[in-house]
């Protein structure tokens, strides 16, 4: 079979990958089959076909929802726009979204959309159009709604994709007061919360940094502990890509390699992200950034000298063509599903140290999390405590300042004295809740002697799971 054929054929058993690492899961947990079998399976897959005018021409557009578990509900995941869109591929995202629910701890079951349309082709007002025609269409099925199913951003959707969905929601749904929860990553003016742009990314950043902070893994890798001064490469720079790269960067790491589609750029003392985002914007690509050198084959960028890979784009990027070529010795993968089964074996035996989709990017629905629950309870984050801790700070440092008659400087008092604002408060959960879950991970798989990460945290994925259906009283 040709390299060509070859990937589009993994391309095509995605699913099947994703059962690959459940069954290794699987011989960890001693439960029936039967009901393994349940957690695996996808619940339910709503396909559509519907027509939009677009210009004089009828075009029917396909497009999906899949809702891969009902152990918690909602549901919750992204809705990606792409012509690569197909069911297999829908299918495993939602799956990968139930166990990355279970890993931090989100009450969700999995769910995932997608339309198969360019969006870089389409105007934004047909854009907009297959949008609000999408979500009318989940809408009779009752495929969406706060306690159904809730949608997010993914690959080639944003902010505005959620405020149209959100408004075409609100328009049908007859006075529902939760009608905001609708849907997660809208912009702050329309019931957004701060911190979700950029939630996915910070929290590849903070899973990556804790896995550094480890002196038994850095020792295994030979290298030192801590994030400062490692060799990064970033491969796509979306939402994902470009903010992990800038928390990188802004962390003393040396960014050495940017891809995206049209190529990649190297520099071996290190690329400023925010300069290579500028040069982006002025000339529509990242080649020929000054002072880098240009990588024309982009795929090749994997295959650099680095520390640190993150692939952030999307699936099946790492496969047993270019495994062992990888030099990483770390991946952490800010993609869903980046790296293939054959490949994750390959990069096991040369002893590299993946950092799983199921757990690294679950940042995003974290804080979609919290933007669900600030939806439904009406009130912003900070906005009951901010002042009163603000009065007790003050009150507190008068006593500290009288008993040791001594004033403390004006903008020392300033940084202490602060009371926490919504974006304050998103970050430090989003961080707690990266720290807690990389731990969970590791201590499973020590207490287990299990092989790698990967595999810990689909053990402590269908555990979680087994929990909740034991609690619905379902597995007896
Ligand atoms: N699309 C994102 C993911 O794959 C976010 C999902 C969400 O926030 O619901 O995790």
């Amino acid at each position: 079979m040709s390299k060509k054929n070859q990937s589009k054929a993994e391309a095509y058993s995605f699913f099947s990958c994703i059962e690959k690492n459940f069954d290794k899961a699987a011989r960890y947990i001693p439960i029936k089959k039967g009901l393994l079998e349940q957690i695996k399976a996808c619940n339910a897959v709503y396909r559509i076909h519907f027509p939009v005018k677009i210009g004089k021409e009828i075009q029917v557009i396909e497009a999906y929802r899949v809702q891969h578990s009902h152990h918690k509900l909602p549901c919750k995941g992204g809705i990606r726009y792409s012509i690569k869109v197909n069911q297999d591929e829908v299918m495993t995202l939602a799956a990968l979204m139930t166990y990355k629910c279970a890993i931090v701890d989100v009450p969700f079951g999995g769910a995932k959309g997608g339309i198969k349309i360019d969006p870089q082709i389409i105007s934004v007002e047909n854009i907009e159009k297959i949008t609000r025609r999408y979500t009318s269409e989940l809408i009779k099925k009752n495929f969406i709604g706060p306690g159904i199913d809730v949608p997010a951003p993914d690959y080639g959707t944003g902010e505005r994709e959620m405020s149209w969905i959100f408004d075409t929601f609100l328009s049908l749904s007859h006075g529902e007061v939760d009608a905001l929860a609708c849907v997660t990553g809208k912009p702050v003016s329309q019931g957004g919360v701060r911190g979700r742009k950029e939630a996915t990314g910070l929290g590849v950043f903070y899973g990556i940094r804790e896995l550094c902070q480890m002196k038994e893994e850095m020792l295994s890798v030979g290298l030192d502990v801590g994030l400062h001064g490692k060799k990064v490469i970033i491969q796509g720079l979306g939402n994902v890509g470009y903010h992990a790269a800038k928390f990188f960067h802004e962390a003393g790491a040396i960014i050495v390699a940017l891809a995206e589609m049209e190529g990649a750029i190297y520099n071996k003392k290190g690329l400023n992200v925010s300069n290579v985002i500028l040069h982006l914007k002025n000339t529509g690509s990242i080649l020929n950034f000054p002072e880098s050198k240009n990588i024309e084959d982009t795929e090749k960028a994997l295959e650099l000298e680095c520390d640190i890979l993150i692939p952030a784009a999307l699936e099946n990027v790492i496969h047993k063509y270019n495994a062992n070529r990888i030099k990483a010795k770390i991946i952490g993968e800010a993609a869903n599903g980046p790296v293939t089964p054959e490949a994750d074996d390959i990069l096991g035996k040369n002893g590299v140290i993946i950092v799983p989709d199921i757990y690294l990017n679950a940042g995003g629905v974290t804080v979609s999390y919290f933007e669900w629950l600030k939806n439904l309870s009406h009130v912003r984050y900070g906005r009951m405590e901010k002042r009163f801790s603000e009065n007790m700070n003050t009150e507190l440092l008068q006593v500290i300042e009288n008993s040791c008659r001594k004033k403390i400087p004006i903008e020392e008092k300033k940084m202490i004295l602060r009371g926490p604002r919504e974006i304050d408060l998103v970050r430090s959960g989003l961080e707690d809740t990266m720290i807690n879950g990389f731990h969970k991970i590791r201590d499973l798989k020590k207490s287990l002697k299990i092989e790698n990460l990967r595999t810990a945290a689909f053990v402590l994925a269908i555990n979680k799971i087994i929990d909740s259906y034991e609690k619905l009283g379902i597995f007896p």
